[in-house]
């Protein structure tokens, strides 16, 4: 066994009961995890300010100077320490809270020491707060190195005497035992040609670092490892599945492409949407499965683009099928698409789970017969039931929504796996989608269809309500429609929807001379439907909604969103809650209610919202807001565990690795070369601790 498997309880300074501590409160079981449990940042030890410098903007400093008289002061119960301490530019007040007793004790009036601690003002005056407090020889004997680790910790821990000292502590025990040891994870090549610190040495300096620059050379080469074997893996699976997954070819563009490009579009394509459907043919050519994310903005155009490739399939002889995850936005597509194909001489069909059975009996006979030449639907479209005579394209509307295994299942339905379109309005920044969905080909519409009026979007706090309740009256009045939305978050459903049935009945005694739906996920389907329906017909004037209005539903008479509770959501719903409205010809608004006290990060993302239209900013300020886990919800989380990359900063450091992996598997796709055999190890121990999460479809 490798000394870097040994139980963190045999480590000098650990024993059983703090290894149990470290095991439940950080995950530390073995040497290694130590190892992997890096500093989060580092105090510089080398700078030494003066008093007079001091101000109350900055982090923690160090200061030598005199203590001068250390007092008691408050009551028996909540008892302070309050005391001076001098240097000959100035005078500082130093304070204590806790362990008031025991610290007094240990303080010397008279005596220079090394101050460590955060400076603040209070009543005015200059102070620090629970400072360290170093005898000036002492502090002066182990200053060896000027960056002092900072570990992260819990309040268990903490009261156990492992705080970040108490950590470092450890560290220093173990890391030292590793010089020379530790083996190295890359190949000579690669160290070479990117100037890497070798892992030994990386280990060494990302905790005891002799200097910043030695930190950064220590970070970037660990760095730099973490995502190269992210991106070997996500590589390797696409170079798999180019090699294995052989397609259908389609070869020709032919009279329904043509006649309904030159005759049946109501519009020109924009520049964006042409660029992506040269992309997909280029694909759909080569004998290889496609499988192709389409980005872009909500109302971007995506189901013209779909509509297109459908096309492309079927002068090709293959029948093509378009899901979507409900009812609504199914049976949206399927008469807009109807309607667009209309004179076409093509067989398009619906079915949802509320086709009727003789219906679907008919609809089964025609697809395997081929007659039917599109099929529109829901998850019912899964179904084993539901056989092609010969589907070649399946194109996927807002796949966030669907589940991996869901997707695959559309692979079965014909000999070779059908070309496969997954379509997503929420757009995912360019760092997180290389590493995420790194294996699929991304096509990305960048652009809006002429002639949309960008969304005003104001952020009000509730003492407003009057006045937007005045502009919603209004709006109603020109004739348009109006959402407004509540937040829905599964722990507290029950209270979510108490503010659902508050915030409806509020809205009916406001507007007694409108119509209201309402629509909320505990609903039936068929309930939700009809609300739905009278809102989209135009019966009534404002929807009442939680969060299940958030996909793709088109009424483009609807112009204003009102999003109550807004700081409860996250900025990527937020953006897709507003895609909601503007999708007329009017001017369309989107209002954030709030209440009156906001965190900084919620005043972020309202701020966000009312500076920017643009999808991907939203979503790179969401990658820095929340981090990658956070950001594409629990499901996916766990595959982005990264220890010290960031990939809201990282974004050259992820281009390189990715360069690197990409030229090995060129040379050497199966890790076969003997100065591989380093990376070979290092990635199979890589692969058994990670789920496999990358194919999307
Ligand atoms: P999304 O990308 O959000 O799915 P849609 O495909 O629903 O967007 O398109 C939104 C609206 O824009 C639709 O009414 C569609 O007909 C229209 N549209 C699409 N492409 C163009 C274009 N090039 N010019 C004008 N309107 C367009
Ligand atoms: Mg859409």
């Amino acid at each position: 066994m490798s000394f870097l498997e040994t139980n963190i309880e045999f480590l000098k300074g650990v024993g059983p009961t703090r290894a149990e501590l470290l095991q439940k409160e950080l995950g530390i079981f073995k040497f290694k995890h130590l190892v992997q449990h890096y500093p989060f940042r580092y105090i510089d030890r080398s700078k030494f300010y003066k008093i007079a410098e001091v101000n109350a903007e900055l982090p923690n400093i160090q200061v030598i100077g005199r203590l001068g008289n250390v007092e008691e002061l408050g009551k028996p119960r909540s008892k302070r320490l309050r005391a001076e301490f001098y240097d000959d530019t100035g005078v500082l007040e130093l304070v204590w809270f806790k362990g008031v007793k025991w610290i007094k004790g240990s303080l010397k009036p008279g005596v220079t020491y090394v101050l460590f601690g955060k400076p603040s003002v209070f009543n005015g005056k200059l102070n620090v707060a629970h400072p360290d407090l170093e005898p000036l020889s002492k502090a002066n004997a182990h200053t060896k190195s000027a960056l002092q680790p900072v570990y992260n910790t819990t309040e268990k821990l903490n009261s156990r005497g492992l705080n970040s000292k108490g950590i470092e502590k450890l560290q220093k025990v173990l890391i030292p035992q590793l010089k020379g040891k530790v083996k190295e994870t890359l190949s000579p090549e690669v160290i070479e040609d990117y100037r890497l610190m070798s892992r030994d040495e990386a280990i060494q300096q990302i905790h005891f670092p002799e200097d910043v620059k030695a930190l950064q050379r220590a970070q970037l080469r660990l760095k730099f490892e973490e995502l190269f074997f992210i991106q070997l893996q996500i590589l390797r699976m696409k170079l798999y599945r180019q090699q294995a997954t052989k397609g259908f070819v389609f070869e020709q563009v032919g009279e329904h492409f043509n006649t309904f490009y030159s005759n049946h579009i109501p519009f020109e394509l924009t520049n964006a949407q042409k660029r992506v459907i040269k992309e997909i043919r280029k694909d759909l050519r080569v004998g290889q499965q496609m499988n192709r994310l389409l980005q872009g903005d909500v109302g971007s155009g995506k189901t013209m683009v779909s509509l297109l490739v459908m096309l492309l399939a079927i002068d090709n002889g293959y029948q093509a099928a378009l899901m979507a995850p409900t009812e609504i936005l199914a049976t949206q597509h399927f008469e807009t698409i109807e309607e667009q194909l209309r004179d076409m001489n093509l067989n398009v069909a619906l079915l949802t789970g509320s086709t009727k059975t003789a219906e679907r009996k008919e609809l089964h006979e025609k697809l395997l017969s081929g007659e039917l030449n599109i099929l529109i639907g829901t998850h019912a479209l899964l179904e084993d039931k539901v056989k092609f005579q010969n589907l070649g394209l399946v194109v996927i509307d807002e796949q966030h929504r669907f589940g991996v295994a869901q997707r695959s299942k559309m692979w079965k339905k014909n000999t070779l796996p059908p070309h496969v379109l997954v379509m997503s309005a929420t757009p995912i920044p360019r760092t997180l989608a290389m590493t995420l969905y790194g294996d699929l080909d991304v096509s990305v519409i960048d652009e809006l269809p002429p002639g949309r009026k960008p969304i005003q979007t104001n952020h009000f706090f509730e003492r407003s309500r009057l006045k937007v309740f005045g502009f919603i009256k209004n709006e109603i009045q020109k004739g348009r429609q109006v959402y407004v939305v509540y937040p829905l978050i599964e722990e507290s459903e029950t209270l979510d929807l108490k503010n659902l049935d508050e915030g409806y009945e509020s809205i009916k005694r406001a507007f007694p001379e409108f119509q209201v739906s309402v629509v909320h996920g505990r609903m039936k389907a068929a309930d939700k439907d009809f609300e739905m329906n009278r809102f989209v017909k135009g019966e009534t004037q404002i929807m009442v909604a939680t969060t299940v209005i958030e996909v793709g539903v088109n009424v483009p008479n609807a112009s204003v969103m009102v999003i109550e509770n807004a700081e409860r959501f996250g900025l990527s719903q937020l953006h897709q809650l507003r895609g909601r409205v503007g999708r007329g010809a009017e001017q369309s608004y989107c209002v954030l209610m709030t209440g009156e006290k906001l965190s900084k990060e919620a005043r972020t993302r309202m701020e966000t919202m009312v500076r920017t239209n643009d999808g991907f900013e939203v979503a790179e300020e969401d990658l820095k807001l929340r981090g990658p886990g956070d950001l594409m919800g629990t499901q996916q989380s766990g595959a982005l565990n990264l220890q010290l990359a960031d990939l809201a900063k990282d974004d050259q450091i992820l281009q390189l690795a990715r360069n690197a992996a990409a030229q090995i598997l060129k040379v050497d796709p199966n890790l076969e070369f003997p100065a591989h055999q380093n990376i070979k190890e290092a990635f199979t121990r890589f692969m058994k601790s990670r789920p496999n999460w990358s194919r999307i479809s």
